[in-house]
């Protein structure tokens, strides 16, 4: 089968869908690959060393033209009329956004969005959320490291003792939790905070203290169990309990990073305008929800600006949308092996054809839209 690796036209975005050693691997199963000129540049990856494995490179219309075409993120509106009707396409197409989805299936694609895979063991290789979150969390901390005018680790000097910093995660999914982890390795003193009750003892395993608040009623712990392992919306009754104890830590803090996360709703606001204020001078939040908010400006904080770093109240704020595309050639390399897993459910074993196989489960979930129908409720 040929197929196509545009490059990315998103704003910032830096990653390749197709490195060359998984090109090495797609043309040993009998595919051709032809690849948009340039597209692996920013992901350090040169045309020279895809064409070392026998990929054609090409100009953007050959590559969008192709019967199966791997991307990051969904093609663009001068992208879309490029490619061929009935073709293919695998990326991270943005599952709940309709007018996106709605786009793909006006161009007759059979899409597959893999950020709607199921969470499941066997769809573990294929994981794409959770490939790139792993990366945010260890860049999240990166880019703390960066602002934060002090250092991480204790200190003691003949120039006297310099403190540990106090590091506050909010949301421990994959993100969170490889902050945590990373942080950890840098000697911060850690707390963190989750909606789920299975969080707990995964946050203690890494040396960090969880912030208990315990669930009084049967309806917050139902809540709190979640659904395929994501977060549910929380009853008020709880989420006022949490703010208070969040509120005390992060009034101490030295660096937040917040990760929470709802799928499919906007990010839910923890910390307050009034704790960024009651934050010390110097103090950084990195707001990994930045543009999900409320308002689809904000984050986890709604002082936070998508895309940007700003200094409020005498805290850095930092907005950062893509953390992955800042790590072009690890996050393209992870994101990449997703692909070709993902690739092993819908390729028929010849490489010559397509099989969508709506018994299976991962395949159903991902599968968008096919022959002009629209499939995600
Ligand atoms: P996510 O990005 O959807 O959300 C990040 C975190 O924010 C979650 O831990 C969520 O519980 C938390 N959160 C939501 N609202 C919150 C609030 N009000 N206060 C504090 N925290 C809040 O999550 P994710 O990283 O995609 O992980 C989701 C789940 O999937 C986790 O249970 C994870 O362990 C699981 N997972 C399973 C597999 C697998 O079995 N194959 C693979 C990866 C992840």
């Amino acid at each position: 089968m040929l197929i196509g690796v545009p490059a990315e036209t998103s704003a910032g975005e830096t990653r390749v869908a197709v490195t060359p050693e998984t090109a090495k691997k797609l043309i040993a199963q009998g595919h051709r690959i032809r690849l948009q000129s340039g597209a692996g540049v920013a992901a350090s990856a040169t045309d020279a060393a895809y064409a070392a494995v026998g990929v054609e490179i090409s100009d953007a219309a050959g590559a969008l033209g192709a019967e199966l075409v791997l991307k990051v993120r969904s093609p663009s509106a001068e992208e879309l009329p490029l490619m061929q009707s009935g073709a293919a396409l695998v990326g991270m197409l943005d599952p709940f956004h309709k007018p996106g989805l709605q786009a793909l299936t006006d161009a007759k694609l059979t899409a597959f969005a893999l950020e709607a895979a199921p969470r499941t063991t066997r769809a573990q290789s294929m994981d794409v959320l959770s490939s790139q979150a792993n990366i945010a969390g260890y860049k999240a901390v990166m880019m703390a490291v960066d602002q934060y005018q002090r250092l991480f680790p204790m200190l003691m000097t003949a120039a006297g003792t310099i403190k540990a910093a106090r590091v506050v995660i909010l949301g421990v999914g994959v993100a969170g939790l490889q902050a945590i982890a990373t942080a950890k390795r840098l000697g911060a003193v850690i707390e963190a905070s989750d909606v789920r009750p299975s969080v707990k003892e995964q946050v203690e395993s890494l040396g960090a203290k969880f912030i208990d608040v315990p669930y009084e009623t049967a309806e917050e712990k139902e809540a709190a169990e979640g659904v395929g392992g994501y977060a549910r919306p929380m009853p008020q009754s709880w989420l006022d309990r949490q703010k208070a104890e969040v509120a005390k830590r992060v009034a101490q803090a030295d660096v937040v990073i917040s990760t929470a996360l709802i799928p499919g709703r906007a990010a839910p606001t923890l910390i307050t305008a009034e704790m960024v204020q009651s934050m010390k001078p110097g103090s950084v939040i990195v707001d990994l929800a930045a543009g999900r908010g409320a308002d689809g400006v904000g984050g986890n904080c709604p002082l936070t600006e998508a895309g940007q770093t700003v200094v409020k109240h005498g805290v850095t704020l930092i907005g950062e949308t893509n953390l992955p595309a800042r790590v072009a050639a690890d996050s393209s390399a992870l994101y990449a092996r997703n692909v070709l897993d993902f690739l092993k459910l819908v390729l028929s074993k010849d490489a010559s054809a397509l099989t969508v196989d709506l018994e299976d489960d991962i395949v159903k979930a991902c599968l968008m839209c096919r022959d002009g129908q629209l499939l995600r409720n």
